[in-house]
């Protein structure tokens, strides 16, 4: 699905510039978060209204029901209310088989956190590269939530 010229639509732009990220992340997370002393999927995660906003227009059957962007905005407001609580638990979304979110539509803050691991282990060069990927990202949801009327921009962890 395209625009005029050889453009992605807004969507598949963010879809694509999440596939390439994670294609970064994966060497590294395929090895050190099976181990991880401190993993970073609890609560509250790093999800905006947009992110279930997305999942449910796109993933879902059924269209977005009246009101869901106003209790999305809710509850995010809850969950960054609760940050103070060190101890949450797992998150929500997170099953036995990994993150519940499809691979290339993972919540923005999930997508563009780079953890500490990452930043005391990965070299200068691999962490430029995701910071580089990381600014996609961003960039693709500010002009996605744009295109949705949804302006204001994207929210980084
Ligand atoms: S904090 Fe980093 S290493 Fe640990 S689980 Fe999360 S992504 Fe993996
Ligand atoms: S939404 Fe997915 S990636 Fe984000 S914290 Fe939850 S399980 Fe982890």
């Amino acid at each position: 699905m395209r625009n005029r010229g050889s453009r992605l639509d807004p969507i598949s732009e963010y879809r694509s510039a999440q596939q390439a990220l994670r294609v970064l992340f994966q060497p590294f997370t395929a090895e050190h978060c099976p181990t991880c002393r401190t993993p970073c999927c609890r609560k509250p995660a790093r999800i905006q209204p947009l992110d279930l906003i997305l999942l449910e227009t796109l993933i879902s059957p059924n269209p977005v029901p009246p009101g869901a962007v106003e209790r999305a905005a809710g509850e995010w407001l809850e969950s960054a209310a609760a940050a103070a609580d060190p101890d949450l638990g797992p998150c929500e979304f997170l099953t036995g088989t990994g993150c519940r979110f499809p691979g290339d539509l993972r919540p923005l803050g999930c997508t563009a956190f780079i953890c500490q691991p990452m930043r005391s282990r990965l070299s200068a060069e691999s962490l430029d590269a995701l910071i580089v990927g990381v600014g996609r990202v961003e960039a693709a949801h500010v002009r996605l939530a744009e295109s949705l009327g949804l302006g204001g921009g994207a929210e980084s962890a």
